[in-house]
């Protein structure tokens, strides 16, 4: 499933993978969440993706998320923003990232969603750089640090930045809370999906 409805946005589903290995994420043991089945058989080319969204207008917003990080195809990403921009101006678009673009493409990719994109919503999920190692288990060295950074350069570019911690039990979501605001950015908590209510 490329796109899918989930309450009044459409998401588009464009990669599986992931360099965080969240300790909470359901791609761990599930097939998907909200009733779609998320395992993609191939990465969608921008081709497709916009094939699949058709008409977007019935959409509050559509928000490129993955089940799996959106930014590691951050070319799909702003052929297909693009291509939604040209087509319906006032469509809202959002990502859902994990904030590490930076650190994998070695170089601020912020600046080339200007324009194309309204809102970012970032996994913040830790208040500090031992407990993101514990529960979100990154790949590349100096993760926590490279979220932060991430934030400080999209609330410098983009019009809405939006921290969020999943609501684990024993996390410090108040710590969470005061880091996104010192960083200049909204936090927003998300729910705590346990396995049992995915696919
Ligand atoms: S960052 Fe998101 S997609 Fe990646 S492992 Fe964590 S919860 Fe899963």
């Amino acid at each position: 499933m490329i796109a899918y409805r989930f309450k009044d946005a459409l998401y588009l589903n464009i990669t599986n993978r992931c360099t965080n290995d969240c300790t909470f994420c359901l791609r761990r043991h599930r097939e998907g969440i909200a009733g779609q089945r998320l395992w993609l058989e191939a990465e969608p080319e921008a081709g497709a993706v916009l094939a699949e969204i058709g008409d977007p207008a019935p959409y509050r917003e559509v928000v490129f998320c993955g089940f799996g990080e959106p930014l590691l195809r951050l070319d799909v990403v702003k052929e297909v923003a693009a291509a939604l921009r040209r087509t319906y101006p006032g469509l809202r678009l959002r990502v859902d990232t994990n904030g590490l673009a930076n650190l994998v493409y070695g170089r601020n990719i912020v600046p080339e969603l200007v324009g194309l994109i309204d809102a970012v919503s970032i996994s913040l999920n830790a208040p500090t750089a031992g407990e993101y190692e514990r529960l979100c288990r990154p790949s590349l060295p100096g993760a926590f640090e490279a979220v932060l950074d991430f934030t400080r350069e999209a609330v410098r570019a983009v019009p809405e930045v939006t921290l969020t911690a999943v609501a684990l039990p024993g996390l410090d979501l108040e710590a969470c809370r005061r880091l996104a605001e010192s960083l200049g950015a909204r936090f927003r908590v998300r729910p705590f999906i346990r396995d049992e209510e995915g696919v």
